[in-house]
């Protein structure tokens, strides 16, 4: 078989391989294609544009083959998503090695990447489509509720009751944006221009109601703005006409943020072009397409500052829009942040990130189980608590039950060896993949986003994610992935991820102790060595040894 056809990963505890490191890689791998998870399963496509798990289905099937049939001491590599070769390791190395989308320096751009992609010679990884830790739009809800929560905190008295926030993109991470924005109990107002998206999000309880038209979107957010009552709206329609749009009409819009495609000119919908016929046009006049779309991003970014002018805060969302629209020729583009500096750096620097696990038992049971063990594992951190029980409630699954829950040094090693416990007494059903995402405190370089405006000016230095990845394999990982051009896109960012597996072995337990502490321990020292002073007290605290530090 080599075509398209609908795939979902296997429940229970019946294995189809020779262990659970190897299981865990193949459920995740099939998990992230489940069309309950992906935006475009049939094209492989896991979100974030064209974000993909396996290059075509040849070498899926190539990969499932060999995930069936690995053992204990082997390691499958895989080169931009399609598997290259099985080399006899050991069993504390990774069962899986992956490198996605990597181009030399010069090259790196998304030109020379088509032509190598049309070549069938790469695909693009994303960050969690490529290294198969994807868990449907929940992966980006906690850090998107937290970054709205920081905004509440520092304009809006801590709350965003009684605010409109604008934004466009309601695709597999976008689409977080309107539940986050209600959870802090405020009114989001989403634009995107393909219906699909909308409704999904709608079926998924992410997003509140669809309007008719911008009048009725807009007057749909004053009235739930007046009664401070929190309410997700969809509008249908082109962001770089409708943002101007609302901009020239006076809307009163308090933040306004971002989440098109725009890390992938050939992603964002010019204005002028239908979406129906959006595809086509992409793929016959790809120049003059990307021409168009930085010209409209150049029209979006602008009416964003002219928000900005207006008063509103006004961040960018990672995808990059801000540089997109200076290479239109917009000069302001850089005038308002992006979500990093603005409002997450602090917890990058204490190794605080996006950590997540999926039951591959498939039963929600496990991790209502997982739940719980983190409220008593954590009983003095209230957002914890709050988001743990927000997300228990509001959080529908895709695919495999998953949760994820940003955790710091020190907190992520805890939490994961309870879990092997949970494992091993039979608390849970099955084993569980813990891992994280690419957008984390230690593992990318990436300046218009992760690390951007670092304090020391290192913003553009990937030798941070190349160590991460390093000391992932070294530490036990059950597999490591080391990307290129997630997020913002081709040549802007280089970022590295891990999956550890607890099997309930104690040799699981070791691994993941090791893991978990290395892997957020490269945040504190990352932060550190830029000069930051909580990473600089954290790894005081915490014992995290800084060798520079001990003259
Ligand atoms: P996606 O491809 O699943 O969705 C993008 C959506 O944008 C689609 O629904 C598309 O219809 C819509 N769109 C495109 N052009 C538009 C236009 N002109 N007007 C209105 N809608 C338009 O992508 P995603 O996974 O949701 O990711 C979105 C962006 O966010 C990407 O650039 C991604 O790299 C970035 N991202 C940011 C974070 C973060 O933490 N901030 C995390 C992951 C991804």
């Amino acid at each position: 078989m080599s075509g398209p056809r609908p795939v979902r990963a296997a429940r229970g505890t019946e294995l189809s391989t020779r262990g659970w490191q190897q299981e865990a890689a193949l459920r995740m791998l099939q998990n992230n294609l489940d069309p309950e998870v992906a935006e475009h399963p049939d094209k492989l496509v896991v979100y974030g544009g064209t974000g993909k798990a396996a290059r075509d289905w040849r070498s899926y099937d190539a990969m499932v083959r060999t995930l069936q049939t690995l053992k204990q001491d082997e390691t499958m590599l895989v080169q931009s998503g399609r598997p290259v070769g099985v080399m006899q390791t050991h069993e504390w190395a990774p069962r899986v090695l992956i490198a996605n989308s990597n181009l030399v320096g010069d090259w790196a751009n998304w030109e020379e990447f088509r032509r190598l992609e049309a070549l069938g010679l790469t695909m693009y990884g994303q960050m969690t489509a490529g290294s198969w830790i994807y868990i449907g739009t929940q992966g980006i809800l906690q850090g998107t509720y937290e970054t709205f929560s920081a905004v509440a905190a520092k304009k809006f008295g801590g709350t965003l009751a009684g605010t409109i926030t604008l934004t466009a993109g309601l695709g597999g991470m976008g689409g977080a944006q309107p539940l986050a924005v209600t959870m802090n109990d405020g009114v989001a107002l989403c634009i995107d221009c393909d219906p699909r998206a909308i409704d999904r999000r709608i079926e998924h309880r992410y997003l509140d109601v669809k309007a008719d038209s911008l009048d009725h979107a807009l007057q749909l957010a004053v009235e739930a703005r007046d009664a401070r009552r929190p309410l997700s709206i969809g509008v249908l329609g082109n962001a770089a006409e409708l943002v101007p749009q609302l901009l020239a009409m006076n809307a009163p819009i308090d933040i306004v943020t971002d989440q098109t495609s725009a890390h992938d000119p050939l992603a964002y919908l010019p204005v002028g072009i239908d979406f129906d016929d959006m595809a086509d046009y992409a793929a016959e006049k790809p120049a003059d397409f990307t021409t168009r779309a930085r010209e409209s991003m150049a029209r979006h970014v602008e009416a964003m500052v002219g928000f900005q002018d207006a008063g509103a805060e006004v961040f960018d969302y990672g995808n990059s829009i801000r540089g997109e629209a200076q290479l239109a020729g917009y000069t302001r583009a850089f005038d308002f942040p992006g979500f990093v500096p603005a409002y997450i750096r602090p917890l990058f620097c204490e190794g605080k990130g996006p950590f997540r696990w999926a039951a591959l038992s498939g039963d929600p049971k496990d991790i209502a189980a997982t739940d719980k063990a983190m409220l008593d594992l954590f009983p003095e951190n209230e957002s914890l608590a709050r988001w743990i029980k927000m997300a228990g409630e509001r959080v529908h699954f895709q695919g495999l039950p998953a949760r994820i829950c940003w955790l710091g040094y020190g907190e992520r090693d805890k939490a994961g060896e309870r879990f092997n416990e949970m494992v091993a007494d039979g608390t849970l059903q099955a084993p569980l993949a813990i891992g994280r995402d690419h957008l984390d405190c230690g593992s990318v370089a990436s300046p218009y986003r992760e690390t951007e405006a670092m304090l020391d000016g290192s913003d553009a230095i990937a030798d941070w994610p190349l160590l991460n990845a390093m000391v992932n394999v070294a530490s036990g990982a059950s597999w490591v992935s080391l990307h290129h051009g997630g997020g913002v896109g081709m040549g802007r960012s280089i970022h590295a991820g891990q999956v550890t597996v607890a099997d309930g072995t104690a040799l699981a337990g070791e691994k993941i102790r090791r893991v978990l502490t290395n892997d957020p321990g490269m945040g504190v020292i990352r932060h550190v060595d830029a000069g930051y002073d909580i990473a600089e007290s954290v790894a005081e605290d915490r014992g995290v040894r800084v060798p520079m530090r001990e003259e």
